[in-house]
């Protein structure tokens, strides 16, 4: 049974277990719908944009560059955020009147509003989420009678597959010695930002140039991630362990390693 709590003092500073109830409801009668949906910032995780460009059924490249802006984060990794429109509002691209044109995949920022993570790397050690509830003062929904459970509106939200993708990414990008040694290298730069979000371009590097003559690839995930593009996902994750993390997530095929002793007249 899960434990009751006071919804309406549920607000910014009170943690949320996954029990607890918050009061929330969002539909397009209110007078501030779509409100929320101008002049945000909203980082896009690689699953966030995996679905969307399958959503508008375009390629990542033409995704990245008709709605997406780049810039280095604090490992010097690449961060992508959606691009908001150049209307007075900032309006995001994807809004009308009517509401949001991908709803069904629509990021995760997306989804988890009016909560936000407060988690720190100690409670996700040990399996534990805490959220709180954003204070937006126009936001309506906050107001409504409506009350439910964090547990539920996770579930309800579809969030469960949105954080299971981002874990292994997670890793990556808060790993300590990447956070300790920031990244300049434009090369490497380049490398992740094509690995984590320019997901089309690494399906045709890795096919179409000379990668699976360097790497042992299991030949059932070669022909998985001629099409899947969740398993192309994992499988750029894998490439990014070994290249960034000196992780032995892949392994280059022993004649490459020979001939390049030969090259290098190593016995
Ligand atoms: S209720 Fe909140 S989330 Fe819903 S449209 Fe209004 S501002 Fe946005
Ligand atoms: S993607 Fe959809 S829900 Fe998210 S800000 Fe844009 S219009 Fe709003």
């Amino acid at each position: 049974m899960p434990k009751k709590n006071n919804p309406k003092k549920m607000r910014s500073l009170t943690v949320l277990t996954p029990e607890n109830y918050f009061q929330f409801e969002c539909h397009q009668n209110l007078d501030c719908f779509t409100r929320c949906c101008r002049n945000i910032t909203i980082f896009l995780t690689p699953y966030d944009i995996l679905r969307m460009k399958n959503g508008l059924n375009i390629l990542s490249e033409d995704f990245l560059a008709d709605y997406t802006m780049t810039m280095i984060g604090d490992t010097g990794l690449p961060v992508v955020v959606l691009k908001m429109r150049n209307d007075a509002e900032k309006s995001c691209p994807f809004v009308t009147s009517r509401g949001c044109t991908i709803y069904p995949h629509r990021p995760w920022s997306c989804r988890i509003y009016p909560l936000q993570p407060e988690s720190t790397k100690i409670t996700e050690k040990a399996g534990k989420e805490y959220y709180s509830v954003l204070d937006v003062p126009f936001c309506l929904g906050l107001e409504a009678d409506r009350v439910l459970t964090l547990s539920e509106w996770i579930e309800e939200q579809g969030i469960a597959i949105y954080q299971e993708m981002e874990a292994p990414f997670k890793t990556i990008t808060t790993n300590e010695s990447l956070m300790k040694n920031k990244i300049t290298n434009k090369k490497i730069q380049e490398m992740f930002y094509m690995a984590c979000f320019d997901s089309d371009r690494f399906r045709r590097f890795v096919m179409e140039s000379t990668f699976l003559d360097r790497f042992e690839v299991e030949p059932e995930v070669v022909e998985k991630i001629k099409e899947d593009d969740v398993e192309l996902y994992h499988f750029a994750i894998r490439w990014l362990e070994y290249g960034l993390l000196g992780q032995h997530a892949l392994k280059v095929k022993t004649d490459v390693i020979e001939a390049k002793k030969q090259e290098l007249k190593i016995k």
